[in-house]
């Protein structure tokens, strides 16, 4: 096993792509040379200052970023807390998620790939991903249980308008865990013209470690905020949501290196980091939900973008090594917090981002955060797509 203080924490993972006991490569042997070559191509995209660039302006002229640090004033003042949020909200398409969709469809350009594959679970990475094709011009062919199609109808249609192609799956239980698997196998078929766009921190190395640095902009930008708003510098806490974990991971990214807690927080019924055990899912080694039988079990969550049965390897690492903890929430405490920040702040936040407001809310009534600390969260997205599904439960 990898000791923590082996490598910095949140680096380069080297070429194993391993993170202390996590992560890997565990693909057939037809996708290591896949692989293989989108971590040369994602190094030296890295380490090109003119390929760094053409994403900045992307994420600037495009995407909306740098996104602000607002203060949440009447919250914090409830609670005796300052509560500062990071508004990947208020990016375009409305998460966090296109940083790393155009970073993927930047590099899958660069080399030479003509189509994006992807797929979907909630749809919102299925849009986002159709969404940076359309943008590059290139194909993009998102792959989707046919339960999640019938649930998920507008985002369908936004996939459809955006010109892209849905291929539904109607294996196992139809939903995202078997999308993936249909993608993973489509992708062997079709490795020399299409790219895997990748949706969170998990899959095969390079993904974890990649998508992580296509989200750090997230923590950088919030730590260069924070620094000019807080007398402190770095708050007390660092707090996100976690479905497969990219928002926290780039959100953790900018403050590893600082005093600040890490805390990510997981659906109850998604709880890979809490109740999950060692295995291997999609391609890599992490903390995943299982039964008895070690038979992947299915997550459920008021949040579609949570559905998610494992964990990204790094964030199983940072919490055996204890650099960062995680909680859970329930779905009733979910919506609560989402009604209280549009009643007290004007902002309606994705149920995904109020999973890690619910916890904040719940530790600072319970002292578990002290009075007058500061806490940075991360809004991963705007929650227009929920008001519908939230109806039953105000
Ligand atoms: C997809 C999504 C998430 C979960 O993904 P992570 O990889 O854990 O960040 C969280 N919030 C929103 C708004 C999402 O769309």
């Amino acid at each position: 096993m990898t000791s923590m203080t082996e490598h910095a924490l949140m680096s380069d993972p080297g070429t194993s792509g391993r993170f202390g006991d996590y992560g890997g490569r565990y693909v057939p042997e037809s996708l290591i040379p896949a692989c293989h070559e989108i971590e040369a191509a994602f190094r030296d995209a890295w380490a090109d200052p003119g390929f760094r660039d053409r994403l900045t302006t992307l994420l600037t002229v495009y995407a909306g970023r740098p996104t602000p640090l607002t203060p949440a004033h009447r919250l914090s003042r409830e609670l005796g807390i300052t509560l500062l949020l990071k508004r990947e909200d208020l990016t375009h398409t409305g998460s966090h998620k296109i940083n790393n969709v155009v970073g993927q469809a930047l590099l899958a350009q660069r080399m030479g790939k003509r189509r994006l594959l992807a797929e979907t679970g909630a749809g919102q990475h299925g849009v986002a991903t159709a969404t940076a094709a359309a943008l590059l011009g290139l194909r993009a062919t998102v792959f989707m249980g046919e339960r999640d199609i019938e649930r998920q109808e507008l985002n369908v249609l936004r996939m459809h308008v955006l010109g892209a192609e849905v291929v539904p799956v109607t294996t196992g239980s139809r939903t995202l865990k078997d999308a993936c698997n249909e993608a993973m196998r489509h992708w062997v078929a079709s490795v020399d013209d299409s790219y895997y766009c990748l949706g969170s921190v998990m899959g095969p190395h390079p993904y974890p470690w990649m998508v992580r640095e296509f989200q750090r902009v997230i923590g950088e930008e919030a730590r260069a905020q924070c620094a000019a708003e807080l007398p402190a510098a770095v708050p007390d806490y660092v707090v996100a949501c976690i479905g497969g974990g990219s928002n926290a991971a780039g959100t953790f990214a900018g403050f590893v290196d600082t005093t600040a807690r890490l805390v990510g927080v997981e659906a109850e019924g998604g709880a890979a980091a809490t109740f999950g055990r060692a295995g291997v899912l999609h391609g890599f080694r992490s903390l995943v939900l299982q039964d008895e039988h070690g038979q992947v079990q299915e997550a459920h969550s008021v949040a579609a973008g949570l559905d998610y049965p494992g964990i990204g390897p790094e964030h199983a690492h940072l919490r055996d090594g204890g650099r960062a903890r995680y909680e859970t929430v329930t779905d009733a405490e979910v919506v609560r917090a989402l009604v209280r920040l549009a009643r007290t702040e004007g902002i309606v936040a994705a149920l995904e981002s109020s999973h890690a407001l619910a916890w904040v809310i719940r530790a600072a009534e319970s002292g578990g955060i002290a009075p007058g600390s500061t806490v940075l969260l991360t809004l991963s997205g705007r929650g227009d797509k929920d008001i519908a599904s939230i109806k039953e439960l105000l």
